[in-house]
């Protein structure tokens, strides 16, 4: 690697790990980020953390004309062969990297985004870019993977030069010739996008923990805003309704939520539910969580609570289809994703 492609790595890492610690840009293990060196696409590996960028090595290098030739025969199965021995899986969503001409390519769930995307009409609603830099294409809910790479390339052959790819029920990705590029136009995004959150009841955080069985007690969730999805009636009612936003919700917290009126029921759909769902919301009361919800789990019940107090009461909100949720629930790539993620 010469100088300047040391440089650009570098600047992507910083950058990784800038935008990995931010809730409101990246949660978990979510999102991902490339850059192209020549032949090699630097793609960062399935299950790993944005925000361990610049301590851990998380990008894989892989061939990028093997890629491109896959993509120009409409392969989008194709999979990424790595050049070097690095134990790690390229990310699910690489073919998407390669897809984007540009030099540095960042994927992200931005909630200010997000909050959108998961919409009814939102193609439809979406206006000229607020900015001449900006030239946006939309694609509808896909699989992540091999369709949604399809949706992409057909998005990209219908609007040339198109660097801010919506992905609908999923998130964004931002392509430039540079991360302070790519970084400006997020922030043009993120502003033009951004809306006053719900304001946060003032019910107490729950103190005591419920036991539903010797060995298992589950503890009130850390996050205190999070407690507002069983405590605010409006988003609790949203959740039964709108809990299939997009994949990494799906992928992380399971297919439907266990919302119940109280601890009795709480009890006794529990027998009937396993695997054991993590989390329990109770209404009025709060969100408990058994010791399953580990880092990953929560960044994403968190973004969950964000996206949710995004949208105005008479917002119509556009789930997932329950076809939608099976495939991300059967699928083989995300499990793998879920185990190495912590
Ligand atoms: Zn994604």
């Amino acid at each position: 690697m010469n100088t300047a492609n040391t440089a650009l790595r570098s600047s992507v890492e910083a950058y990784c790990a800038a935008i990995g610690t931010d809730p409101l840009l990246v949660q978990g293990a979510g999102g991902n980020v490339s850059w192209k060196d020549g032949d090699t696409l630097w793609v960062k590996a399935s299950g790993t953390w944005l925000a361990d960028a610049a301590e851990k090595d998380i990008f894989v290098p892989v061939d990028l004309p093997s890629l491109h030739k896959a993509i120009a025969a409409r392969n989008f199965e194709v999979k990424p062969s790595v050049c070097s021995d690095s134990p790690l899986r390229p990310s699910i969503e690489t073919l998407l990297h390669a897809l984007m001409p540009h030099t540095v390519v960042v994927h992200v769930h931005a909630v200010e985004v997000l909050a959108h995307l998961v919409r009814s009409g939102f193609s439809e609603a979406l206006g000229a870019p607020p900015d001449s830099t900006i030239r946006w294409a939309c694609v509808g809910y896909h699989k992540p993977g091999a369709a949604l790479a399809m949706g992409i390339a057909d998005a990209l052959a219908a609007t040339p030069g198109a660097n801010v790819i919506f992905l609908q029920n999923h998130g964004v990705v931002i392509g430039a010739d540079s991360v302070a590029e790519v970084d400006a136009i997020l922030q043009v995004l993120v502003a033009a996008f951004r809306v006053e959150p719900r304001r946060p009841n003032d019910v107490p955080v729950p103190s005591t923990t419920i036991e539903t069985s010797p060995d298992q007690t589950w503890r009130p969730v850390t996050d205190p805003l999070v407690h507002q999805l069983a405590t605010d009636p409006v988003l609790f009612k949203r959740l039964q309704s709108a809990w299939a936003l997009y994949p990494d919700h799906v992928v992380f917290m399971g297919p439907s939520p266990l919302a119940v009126n109280d601890k009795d029921e709480f009890a006794s759909r529990l027998r009937t539910t396993v695997p054991s769902p993590g989390v329990v919301f109770v209404r009025d009361v709060g969100v408990f969580a058994d010791p399953t919800l580990n880092a990953g789990k929560q960044a994403q019940i968190r973004c969950y609570y964000d996206v949710l107090a995004r949208q105005a009461t008479d917002t119509t909100l556009s789930p997932l289809t329950e076809s939608d949720v099976g495939e991300l629930m059967n699928w083989d790539a995300e499990r793998y994703r879920i185990q190495i993620a912590k």
